[in-house]
């Protein structure tokens, strides 16, 4: 039976992250991914020719070539051997936090937001600035920080006005966050720095660019990466784990690092065993318009659109299938391209809440119709957040993704797109040498899921 160091499970960011620093120092790695593709759901496919990304909105943490060298971005660059030029990187023009009583332009000047929240909200200025050096000092990474602890808590410790203080979470808890209403202290100070202090930006040739990246590092390590090939039930026998794989065979390795989800590992151990993991219940349904050669979006500047129609944030299951009162337009035309980079094909992207219960066990006729009403909703929904004079016959065609979608290309249950809501901080398990990285370890979006895939494989695996 052919024996690794390390088994990766689940070809997600963070799984290659791992592979790819564990493949530079010479370990034997294997990366099993059940689905043809790598990436997990922040994947990309094609359709009618053209390349979709099928997560990518905007990457969190952009920083600029010569950026501080301690901001995630670099350290992650740098841990992986990957120049920055590389992943060509444009940043967005600029994105916009919308309530009735509220809008707010930011971009990735950190200066200029916090003096636009400022002006906004002039009585909480001095909470604003005092929650802002909070920010700053927070040491989010240690294991042991924010634990349990509230998000609105302790910004209510600095700010009085509920107007201001569900703006700041809109986009942090649509763009990572696990539980419903409230977030996790640690994880608004990470989301925090890395949309507001740092920025948003994405690779000029999409998700591609960096999952070809790690996958070609991987290779030329001589490391193994096999698609379509799930792994089973995980036994020990003395200090070797053994895994069971999907075409039949077995293998034989000192340590597993799993990015299939906490709950989802801990189900393919032979002996049960617990984790401090619940199955997550925040999901999303996504239509994904791709408008005709030659469409224009002339005037529209937004990258993202984070909005809520109600006078305070929703962020929680809805009662039906999706609701399109909260969520994100993203339009990915609206980032910095140089001349010849840009797309030929526009696409506008709406992301709203969904309750996986609608759409996990539906029958296939109620599935499409659910689909299709929600392809119509966020269609009109784009139409009056953006202004824009869109008519059914500029659309070349559609997607719609849903927490079915989520679930059959990330593993995670329910369709959770951000895991379960209590993460794994140190990535351990009660089995010895099987750690747990990415979504459910608590790194969370592109840049947090490579991080948690290196941290994970230099503290179990390289020392
Ligand atoms: C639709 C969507 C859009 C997103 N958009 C953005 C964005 O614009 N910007 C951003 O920063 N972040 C975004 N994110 C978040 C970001 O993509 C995720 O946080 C990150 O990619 C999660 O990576 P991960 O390594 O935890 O694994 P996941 O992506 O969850 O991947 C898990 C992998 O494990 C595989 N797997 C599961 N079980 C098994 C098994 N038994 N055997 C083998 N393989 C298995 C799955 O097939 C999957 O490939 C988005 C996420 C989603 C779902």
């Amino acid at each position: 039976m052919e024996k690794y160091d390390c088994v990766i499970i689940g070809g997600g960011l963070s799984g290659l992250a791992a592979a790819a620093r564990l493949s530079h120092f010479g370990r034997k790695v294997l990366l099993l991914e059940k689905n043809a593709n790598l990436g997990g759901l922040n994947s990309f496919y094609h359709r009618n020719g053209v390349e979709i990304d099928s997560g990518l909105h905007a990457m969190t943490n952009f920083s600029r070539k010569s950026g501080d060298k301690s901001l995630p971005l670099n350290k992650l660059l740098r841990q992986l051997r990957i120049p920055y030029d590389d992943l060509g990187l444009i940043e967005q023009i600029q994105s916009e936090i919308r309530f009735p009583g509220a809008s707010l332009v930011f971009d990735n000047d950190f200066c200029v937001t916090a003096a636009k929240f400022k002006a906004l909200f002039p009585a909480s200025a001095p909470g604003f600035d005092a929650l802002c050096s909070f920010i700053r000092e927070f040491d989010a990474f240690s294991l042991s920080a924010g634990n349990g602890l509230s998000a609105r808590g302790k910004i209510r410790e600095f700010i009085s006005d509920r107007l201001l203080e569900d703006s700041i979470l809109l986009p942090l808890m649509f763009y990572g966050n696990a539980c419903e209403e409230d977030m996790e202290l640690s994880q608004f100070v990470i989301m925090f720095r890395s949309i507001f202090m740092e920025g948003f930006c994405r690779p000029a040739a999409g998700i591609r660019a960096i999952i070809g990246i790690l996958e070609q590092k991987i290779e030329e390590a001589s490391c193994e990466i096999r698609r379509k090939c799930a792994a089973g039930k995980i036994t020990r026998e003395g200090k070797t784990l053994r895994i069971a794989l999907s075409d039949g065979s077995a293998v034989e390795t000192e340590r597993i690092i799993s990015c299939a989800g906490a709950n989802e590992t801990a189900r393919l151990c032979e002996s049960p065993i617990e984790v401090p993991a619940r199955d997550g219940q925040m999901s999303f349904v996504e239509a994904i318009f791709c408008m005709k050669e030659g469409f224009e979006i002339a005037g529209y500047r937004n990258a993202c659109m984070f909005f809520n129609d109600a006078d305070t944030l929703e962020y929680r299951r809805p009662g039906k299938a999706f609701s399109t009162s909260s969520g994100v337009f993203c339009c990915p035309d609206n980032f910095k391209y140089a001349d010849g980079q840009k797309p030929k094909h526009v696409f506008l992207r709406l992301t709203a809440l969904a309750n996986h219960e609608f759409w996990l066990d539906a029958p296939e006729e109620e599935y499409k119709k659910l689909k299709e009403e929600f392809r119509e909703e966020a269609f009109a929904k784009i139409a009056g957040l953006s202004g824009l004079k869109i008519r059914q016959e500029d659309i070349f065609f559609s997607d719609v993704f849903t927490p079915r979608t989520i679930l059959r290309w990330s593993g995670h249950a329910n369709g959770a797109i951000y895991g379960s809501p209590a993460k794994l901080k140190d990535g351990l398990t009660p089995v010895e040498n099987l750690f747990i990285c990415g979504t459910d370890q608590g790194f969370l979006g592109i840049s947090g899921s490579i991080l948690s895939g290196i941290s994970i494989a230099n503290k179990y695996a390289l020392q």
